[in-house]
């Protein structure tokens, strides 16, 4: 990947997942300025919400040039979304496949209008470099998680505002597994260590038990995508310092 400018600015858009703060930690490995944006759509994982400030503390605090870079955090409210999805993740409703062979947690375009925010709080604060953690490849069939549409929606938004918009997806083409990886290769066992404990994966909201791989009910969708990809990421590391179970 070529940056730019060396100088650059970044905003990420971070949820408190392990994806989106794997998102952060490459942001800051890569970019002198980073600043976050949360979006709060009165989803029923409203938690991940608040595991937003400890994990960019913890951040912080593993790096000063980290801690240097981190700049403001945003939150923007999307009342709307909720309203227009009919969605097991914004409404008590049994997580399930569709007719259209889609899980119900799927928001149509969630990605898309988040992106657009994005976008136009980027364009107020003089980034135009969005980094998000989207992913096509063990993704749930989301199709606003594909490369294509993130290629265009970029397209889209340069033309939109007369300024070049860059959007970078580095879990895109990686698998769960990988993104551990990924997260271990940034910041080391401390940073694997970090996203396990005060990340927050579970769609339903859960963080009563802990597992190996962090909290959550352990058997939605994302819950079992997070622990099929922790036990392959394990078991193709070994258990080194930091990734034991039975840590502390
Ligand atoms: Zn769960």
């Amino acid at each position: 990947m070529t940056f730019r400018d060396k100088n650059a600015g970044a905003l990420v858009l971070f949820s408190g997942g392990q994806d989106s703060t794997t998102c952060l930690a490459w942001a800051l490995e890569n970019f002198v300025h980073v600043e976050t944006v949360g979006f709060d759509y009165g989803q029923r994982h409203r938690v991940e919400l608040s595991c937003r400030t400890a994990l960019r503390s913890g951040l912080a605090g593993l790096s000063s040039r980290w801690r240097e870079r981190l700049g403001p955090d945003h939150t923007l409210s999307i009342e709307a979304l909720g309203a227009i999805s009919d969605t097991a993740l914004t409404r008590e409703a049994a997580i399930a496949l569709g007719d259209d062979g889609l899980p119900n947690t799927f928001v149509p375009g969630r990605n898309l209008l988040f992106l657009a925010f994005a976008a136009a709080l980027a364009y107020r604060r003089g980034v135009v470099d969005l980094v998000g953690g989207m992913c096509e490849t063990d993704f749930s069939g989301y199709p606003d998680c594909r490369h294509d549409t993130i290629m265009s929606m970029a397209r889209t938004l340069s033309l939109g505002v007369d300024r070049p918009f860059f959007i970078h997806t580095p879990l895109m083409f990686i698998d769960k597994a990988a993104t551990w990886a990924l997260a271990q290769e940034l910041g080391g066992a401390a940073l694997v260590r970090l996203i396990v404990e005060d990340t927050h994966t579970c769609y339903l909201g859960e963080r009563g038990q802990r597992h190996d791989w962090g909290y959550g009910c352990g058997a939605c969708p994302a819950c079992e995508l997070r622990a099929r990809g922790w036990e392959k990421f394990v078991t193709e590391a070994g258990t080194e310092a930091g990734m034991s179970p039975d840590k502390g």
